[in-house]
């Protein structure tokens, strides 16, 4: 089974645009063996969670569960609303809004311990060499990892996302993609002291993936699915990636 999850990110801001692109990714989904995943924005969280045949993640949660953090979405509040999964570290979170890797992992950890299911995004900005994944991936994925139970990384997916393919219609290859696979999951048996816990996660590619190369991707028995921005918010045009994934 793959997975195919939508990062709406702020595309979407009116209700009636949020309650087509729903209705459609769901019919869509109805007739898929994949597990379909839409994050919207916190606005239409309540209305995507009436779709049946979707799953429904959040774009990024707070780690304390109640207090003074004006302006913050927390746990408990996703838990209230029955949410199952949450997208941290994504690159945009990292650079706009200048989340460090210990700010992600207080997230990660506590994203876990509430029982959601985490979407861990990693990626370089940049490569020196075209097909080697730089050492900054890794060095992410511990730093992020820090102090997580074994236990929990059953509830983790890792996506890989290199910066430079977001949003530029340059995507990764897919060959490339299954060498982050391989990288990311050494890495975690090496933090684990164990290679089974590399195999316990789950592996996205993200990064400008669409109807045309996301075959290209799903065929890597090591990628178990992608994580899609612009082209999750394009009428007709997920629905296709969902119809072909199957
Ligand atoms: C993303 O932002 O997670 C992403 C993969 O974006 P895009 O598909 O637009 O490259």
């Amino acid at each position: 089974m793959k997975y195919i999850i939508a990062n709406w990110k702020a595309y979407i801001v009116s209700k009636k645009d949020a309650l087509l692109l729903l209705d459609k990714t769901n019919k869509a989904a109805k007739k898929s063996s994949s597990e379909v995943i839409v994050c919207p924005p916190y606005t239409f969280l309540a209305d995507a969670k009436k779709m049946k045949n979707i799953r429904i993640g959040a774009q990024n949660v707070f780690y304390a569960d109640k207090g003074a953090y004006t302006g913050e979405v927390t746990l408990p509040m996703l838990k209230e609303l029955d949410i199952e999964y949450v997208i941290l570290g994504h690159s945009e979170r990292r650079g706009y809004f200048s989340e460090t890797d210990e700010v992600i992992n207080e997230k990660v950890k506590a994203a876990l311990k509430a029982g959601l299911k985490v979407i861990l995004c990693v990626g370089e900005k940049e490569r020196k060499e075209k097909n080697v994944i730089p050492e900054i991936v890794a060095e992410q994925v511990r730093a992020d990892l820090k102090g997580v139970p074994k236990s929990k990384l059953t509830d983790l997916l890792v996506a890989y996302e290199p910066i430079w393919a977001i949003g530029t219609g340059a995507s990764d290859t897919p060959e490339n993609a299954y060498q982050a696979a391989l990288y990311i999951r050494k890495t975690i048996g090496d933090i684990y002291q164990n290679v089974k816990a590399g195999k316990s996660v789950k592996f996205l590619y993200g990064g400008s993936v669409n109807s045309q190369n996301v075959m290209d991707f799903v065929g890597y028995i090591g990628i178990d699915g992608v994580l899609v921005g612009g082209a999750s918010v394009k009428y007709g045009e997920f629905e296709e990636m969902i119809r072909l994934v199957g």
